[in-house]
């Protein structure tokens, strides 16, 4: 079936969406009444960060207050069922970006920046909070693009041991490694248990170091390979994610009334 003309969408602070009513104020009244010139009686979709949406009739709309009604809250149809977090070894900041971009797009739900032997850039790539932050206004605006229900989190880096040790306590941690030859990813999903939170694991531009892969070893997460071909590790993490989503069944049409709550 055909969608309706897609409606502005708009990540928002939850309490946002406490009441009937909504109403903001500064940068985003701005831009909704200036930049993107909507009226009064339009609609909009707000999300509230913990993947519900709300349908939204402009009431005032001026460039300093923007009010409206809320019309129906759900759950948005477009947040994957598995919670993937890619642990991404720290590549050069427009890497570092791209992964970032296209992830959300896939529908990763949380980045870990990780210091790894073999990375071009030094302990800890300058990740500052003003990197963060620039990251995290990337993925914000990948994740309104592309119609999720929240905006992915973004973590600061920690050492690849500390992500190993987190991973495999959460949930199930599978790393990607062009040597493996034995593992598929489909054989490695098929040995976890479903509804299990998973953790990726992507070498920096150079691989992961053998001593690294025998840590991943001994911590219990599971090396696979992509297949004959080497990706660039940009490529690698949203493919990975992908392929997981599609061997879920995370990648079939859905229809956004039908999931309503
Ligand atoms: N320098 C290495 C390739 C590194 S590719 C070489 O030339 O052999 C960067 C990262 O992408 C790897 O650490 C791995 O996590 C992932 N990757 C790329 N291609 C892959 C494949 N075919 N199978 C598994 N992982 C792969």
């Amino acid at each position: 079936m055909a969608a309706r003309a897609a409606k502005h969408r708009f990540i928002v602070e939850s309490a946002v969406l406490a009441g009937d009513d909504v109403r903001v104020e500064g940068e985003f009244a701005h831009q909704i009444s200036r930049v993107l010139r909507l009226r009064t009686g339009e609609q909009i979709v707000l999300l509230d960060g913990s993947g519900s949406e709300a349908e939204v009739e402009l009431q005032v709309v001026t460039p300093k207050l923007v009010t409206g009604t809320i019309q129906a809250i759900r759950r948005s149809p477009a947040e994957p069922r598995v919670s993937i977090t890619l642990y991404q070894a720290l590549l050069q900041r427009d890497k570092m970006e791209v992964v970032l971009q296209k992830g959300t797009e896939v529908g990763i739900s949380t980045f870990v920046p990780v210091v790894s032997q073999r990375s071009l850039i030094g302990r800890g790539g300058g990740v500052d909070e003003r990197r963060l932050e620039r990251w995290r206004r990337i993925v914000r605006e990948a994740a309104e693009q592309s119609r999720r229900g929240h905006a992915p989190e973004i973590r600061g880096p920690i050492s690849l041991e500390d992500a190993f040790a987190e991973a495999t306590t959460t949930g199930t941690a599978i790393v990607a490694w062009e040597n493996e030859r034995e593992r598929s990813l489909r054989t490695a999903l098929g040995e976890i248990p479903t509804g299990v939170a998973l953790s990726l694991f992507v070498g920096p531009e150079g691989g992961f170091a053998e001593d690294e892969i025998a840590l991943a070893e001994r911590s219990g997460a599971l090396t696979v390979s992509l297949g004959p071909r080497i990706l660039r590790t940009e490529t690698a993490g949203p493919v990975l994610a992908a392929l997981v989503l599609y061997e879920y069944g995370d990648l079939e049409p859905r229809c956004a009334d039908r999931s309503a709550s």
